[in-house]
């Protein structure tokens, strides 16, 4: 019987070697995440030995986040979540969760679910071997990634560079990525950017918009920060600090 969640793959992060693993949701339930929309199969990438909530405070995520500036530890702003992630991860601690086989695969393929590539932590730190039979099964993919500079650039073709300023826009485009930048509410966008699809129009979600899928000729994109005051407060001084 299909379950609604699945360990994908469990081993060592490709960004510092510590054991990591990947947990897909939402094969039966659908997602409550009103941006992304309620058919999108959810991806979690969660250090093997940490609460996530610990991982974060204490920096412990470095396998999942690599040097992500937004990440608890550093600036304080990652707009995610934890504490339901903190429930997948005791869950899955509790061998809670099968292992993800050849018939969810085809699920994906026969119901073209879209997928969120790193719905939690930065895609890059699994092998691309191990995305690309759930990318091609699905053929709808968002993802977004702080290791641009450092990851396999294989990846361009699938995850968005995410940035945080003009310049580094221009340093990831002139790489070869598509940005997302994450701005202030009162920035103005370049010329090559658009507003994200969602923050433009709330009726629009990611499963169907999927502007954000890497390489292509489809504009970059930026969004206003969001998420909860402090953190949204914790970047803008962020960003003040790195114009200067
Ligand atoms: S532009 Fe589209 S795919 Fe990208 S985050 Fe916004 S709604 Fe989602």
């Amino acid at each position: 019987m299909l379950q609604n969640s699945y360990i994908a793959w469990e081993g060592n992060s490709l960004i510092d070697g510590s054991p990591i693993a990947l947990i897909l949701t939402g094969f039966v339930f659908p997602s409550f995440n009103k941006k992304t929309g309620s058919q999108m199969i959810q991806s979690w990438i969660l250090q093997q030995e940490f609460v996530p909530t610990h991982a974060a405070k204490l920096g412990l995520d470095t396998g999942i986040c690599g040097n992500c500036p937004l990440k608890m530890s550093e600036i304080g702003s990652c707009y995610v979540n934890l504490l339901p992630i903190n429930n997948i991860y005791r869950k899955y601690k509790s061998g809670g969760y099968p292992k993800l086989c050849n018939n969810e695969i085809e699920v994906l393929r026969r119901y073209s679910y879209p997928i969120r590539l790193g719905s939690y932590g930065d895609p890059t730190a699994v092998p691309l071997k191990v995305w690309e039979p759930l990318i091609s099964a699905s053929e709808k993919y968002t993802g977004y990634t702080h290791n641009w500079r450092e990851a396999n650039s294989l990846w361009k073709q699938y995850l968005m560079a995410s940035v945080h300023s003009i310049s580094e826009s221009f340093e990831a485009q002139n790489q070869g990525w598509r940005t997302f930048r994450i701005i202030a509410p009162d920035t103005l966008l370049s010329d090559n950017e658009i507003l994200c699809r969602h923050t433009e129009d709330e009726r629009i979600q990611c499963e169907t918009c999927l502007l954000c899928d890497g390489k292509s000729s489809k504009p970059n994109i930026a969004d206003k920060v969001h998420g909860l005051n402090w953190k949204i407060s914790n970047f803008l001084k962020y960003l003040e600090s790195t114009s200067n």
